[in-house]
C-alpha cells in the first residue's frame, strides 16, 4: 500500500513523496535538502524518483540526493534530465514501490511533459493544476488542450496532484470568466477556509476540477461564449481553449 504525502519547497512548489513504510519515491525534487530531512525523519530510503519535466524547480535537487541515494530516474527521454536511468517517452507502465504506474506524454507546458498516473492518483507537473494549467512555454495550444482533454478522460475520482499551489490565482480568474457561478464560489470558499489554515488546496480530484478549471471546459457554452467575445475565431475547443489560455496570460 503506497501512501503519498507532500513535501513543500521555494515559494509554492509540492515534491509529492510516496512510501511502503521503508522505502519512497518522490516526483519532481526540486530542491534536495526538504526531502533528505523528510526521508531521514521517516527513516525512508529514496528508491526512485519520478520527473515530469525540466524546469529546475522539478529537477534541481536529483544530484543532491543522488549523492546520498542511488534511486532509478524516470523521467522524459526528449528532456536534458540530471542522472536520468529510465527515459519514457509516454505509453510505459513503470514499476512504483510494487505498484503499476502508467505513464501518459502531456506536451504542451514543455514538449517531453509526462504524467504518472495510477488508479485514484495522477502526478502531473505543470500540465494541469487546480482550476488552471500551465503555461505554454513549449508546446502549441492544440497539444496542451490534447493533453488536458485526455487526463480528463481518467476516472473522476481521482486526485491530481500538480506541483504548484496556484489555486487561488487561478480561481480568481475563473470567476472572472464566469462571475455568478455557485459551483466556482463554494471551490473559493473551501480553498480559501485550506488556505488560512494553513493546508493545501490540492489534491483535488477530476470531478472537481471538470466543474471548475475553465481549461477543462473549453466546450462550456458560457466560457465559449467568453471565448468568443475576446477573439476566438470559432466554437472549437481548442479555439476557445487558446483565447483563454491568452486571457489567462495576462490576467492580474
Ligand atoms: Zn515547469
Amino acid at each position: 500500500m503506497i501512501e503519498i504525502s507532500f513535501v513543500s519547497a521555494f515559494k509554492d512548489n509540492y515534491i509529492w513523496l510516496l512510501s511502503d513504510g521503508q522505502r519512497a519515491f518522490v516526483v519532481d525534487p526540486g530542491d534536495a535538502a526538504p526531502v533528505i530531512a523528510r526521508l531521514d525523519a521517516l527513516g525512508l530510503s529514496l528508491a526512485g524518483i519520478l520527473i515530469t519535466h525540466h524546469h529546475a524547480d522539478h529537477q534541481g535537487g536529483i544530484a543532491a540526493l543522488l549523492q546520498r541515494w542511488q534511486p532509478v530516474v524516470f523521467a522524459p527521454a526528449s528532456e536534458s534530465i540530471t542522472g536520468c536511468t529510465h527515459p519514457l517517452a509516454g505509453g510505459e507502465c513503470i514499476d512504483v514501490l510494487g505498484q503499476s504506474i502508467d505513464v501518459l506524454a502531456v506536451p504542451g507546458h514543455t514538449l517531453g511533459h509526462l504524467a504518472y498516473s495510477l488508479p485514484g492518483a495522477l502526478f502531473c507537473g505543470d500540465t494541469l493544476f487546480g482550476a488552471g494549467c500551465g503555461r505554454l512555454f513549449e508546446g502549441t495550444p492544440a497539444q496542451m488542450a490534447d493533453s488536458l482533454e485526455r487526463l480528463a478522460a481518467l476516472p473522476d475520482d481521482t486526485l491530481i496532484y500538480c506541483a504548484h499551489e496556484y489555486t487561488e490565482a487561478n480561481l480568481r480568474f475563473a470567476q472572472a470568466l464566469e462571475p455568478g457561478s455557485p459551483v466556482l464560489a463554494a471551490r473559493c470558499a473551501r480553498v480559501a477556509d485550506l488556505r488560512s489554515a494553513g493546508l493545501p488546496s490540492v489534491p483535488s480530484t477530476l470531478a472537481e476540477e471538470k466543474a471548475t478549471n475553465p481549461f477543462l471546459r473549453c466546450d462550456d457554452p458560457a466560457l465559449i461564449a467568453v471565448a468568443q467575445a475576446n477573439a476566438a475565431v470559432n466554437a472549437e475547443k481548442v479555439s476557445v481553449f487558446t483565447t483563454l489560455r491568452g486571457m489567462r496570460n495576462n490576467f492580474q
